[in-house]
């Protein structure tokens, strides 16, 4: 077999900007993943709310079909619930189109496999071949199966849900929540699941259609559900990303809170909540060392490093057999008794279930976890082979020090720790330090910044 040197898969699916590329490649790639799975295999394909999918919604579906799957259309859903219904109601596949945080103009096709996780690197490369070798499989007229649409997927996700949290006890207490949809899928969940609760549940954004907010749940483009959770005195707001497998919050005075804060406020409950379950959590590299060793790793929770990119961290949970939970920094959290995977309502839920079961504030909570100073930068490089040759360099120059490099380089020393990565998108390196000592961070940073010059232009030479 020839191997398939171009890439279409990125750290979270397929991406691209719909009016710029030929919608025959939306149509190529579906009849390539459709090619990938045996003739007959039962496909769940679902959608975000970006005006952009409506052009490619059903080419994706009638790709499939010509290559040969039995399309069940379960139409706008989040990405967590359609992974959810995958597995739990046993299909072979699923295929999201989305592009997650992306701006509008970019649309997107996440692949999920029968387990409910997207596909790994080796089923991507195998499709990716297929798909640049044009090795389709064109059924017969009478293979053409017909789209079936699927009825009350949204209904039987949330009751998944429900059977995850204590029902009863967040009844009784009288919670307000504003949840910022993104005008798009989540819409569909959280706001319907809260007032399911008893939850008095304010919602922005909850249109599924322009205007939008922008789809990355990022700080600045929060101000509005931060304004309005202050105004009205709720407990906490919720903001989701395009696809809703992101869930960031807000705490009682209006704050942001960073995800990787309220990815260890939610895991120190959810320990103290399962004392059964297997001590450790799931994170990528990119999540700061000294925050999870200063708030999990000092109550006995073991923390285990992956490559970037959730699909790593929700294999290697199943690997482990089992976790708290799996994490990014950016909102992302699974709450795996419920499934491996990030699911931006799961996590509301579980919030609202915490703050139901204490008698403390989301501001209290994130006040007692004690966080390091950071930076996180970036830098150009010409190439990503550029970025990793840097990255190499390093590796040199810093090996008498404890170093992990399973994605990049995390270099440990007495009392700052970095991470220099090339960038799987883009052509630039990111850098992140972070020190207990604002001083001893800054001075690292400028050390590796001169570093990082020096090489590049070395390399330029
Ligand atoms: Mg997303």
């Amino acid at each position: 077999m020839v191997e398939a040197v171009k890439k279409l898969f990125g750290t979270d699916g397929v991406r691209w900007i719909v009016d710029r590329t030929n919608p025959e490649f939306a149509l190529r790639l579906a009849m390539a993943i459709a090619s990938y799975f045996p003739n007959g295999a039962r496909a769940l394909v679902g959608r975000d709310g970006r005006v952009g999918n409506n052009s490619i919604y059903n080419i994706v579906m009638g790709g499939l079909i010509a290559g040969g799957s039995k399309v069940y259309d379960a139409n706008l859903i989040p990405t967590p619930a359609l992974q959810y219904l995958v597995k739990a109601l046993g299909f072979d596949y699923g295929v999201v189109v989305t592009a997650s945080h992306n701006p509008p103009e970019w649309v997107g096709v996440k692949l999920v496999l029968n387990d409910g996780i997207e596909a790994p690197p080796n089923v991507e490369r195998e499709v990716e071949a297929i798909f640049f070798e044009s090795r389709f499989r064109n059924v017969s007229w009478h293979e053409m199966r017909p789209v079936e649409k699927i009825d009350g997927a949204i209904d039987i996700y949330i009751k998944s849900v429900k059977e995850r949290i204590d029902v009863d006890r967040i009844k009784m207490r009288k919670l307000k929540v504003v949840v910022d949809c993104a005008n798009s899928v989540s819409a569909l969940t959280t706001p319907r699941l809260l007032k399911e609760l008893g939850i008095k549940t304010l919602t922005l954004n909850a249109d599924i259609s322009a205007p939008y907010r922008p789809y990355e749940p990022a700080e600045e483009n929060l101000e509005d559900l931060m304004k309005v959770v202050k105004a009205v005195g709720a407990d906490f707001g919720v903001a989701h990303d395009g696809d809703g497998d992101r869930a960031v919050f807000v705490d009682n005075n209006g704050n942001y809170v960073q995800g990787d804060v309220s990815a260890v406020v939610l895991t120190q409950y959810v320990a103290e909540k399962h004392p059964t379950l297997p001590k450790r959590v799931v994170t990528s590299i990119a999540t700061s060392h000294l925050l999870l060793e200063k708030s999990l790793v000092s109550r006995g929770i073991e923390v285990i490093w992956t490559r970037v990119g959730f699909l790593h961290i929700a294999r290697k949970i199943m690997e482990l057999g089992g976790a708290l939970s799996g994490f990014e920094d950016n909102g992302g959290f699974a709450y795996v008794i419920h499934q491996p995977v990030r699911d931006g309502t799961m996590s509301a839920a579980l919030m609202v279930e915490l703050l139901a079961s204490s008698n403390t504030t989301l501001s209290q909570l994130v006040e007692d976890v004690p966080r390091p100073y950071m930076i996180r930068s970036k830098m150009s490089v010409s190439s990503r082979e550029e970025g990793v040759l840097i990255v190499e360099e390093l590796k040199k120059r810093y090996s008498g020090h404890r170093i992990v490099d399973i994605d990049g380089i995390r270099v440990f020393m007495d009392n700052v720790v970095f991470l220099v990565r090339p960038s799987g998108t883009e052509p630039i390196i990111r850098i992140f330090v972070e020190a207990w000592e604002k001083t001893e961070g800054e001075k690292m940073f400028n050390e590796l910044v001169k570093q990082i010059e020096e090489i590049r232009e070395g390399l330029r030479k």
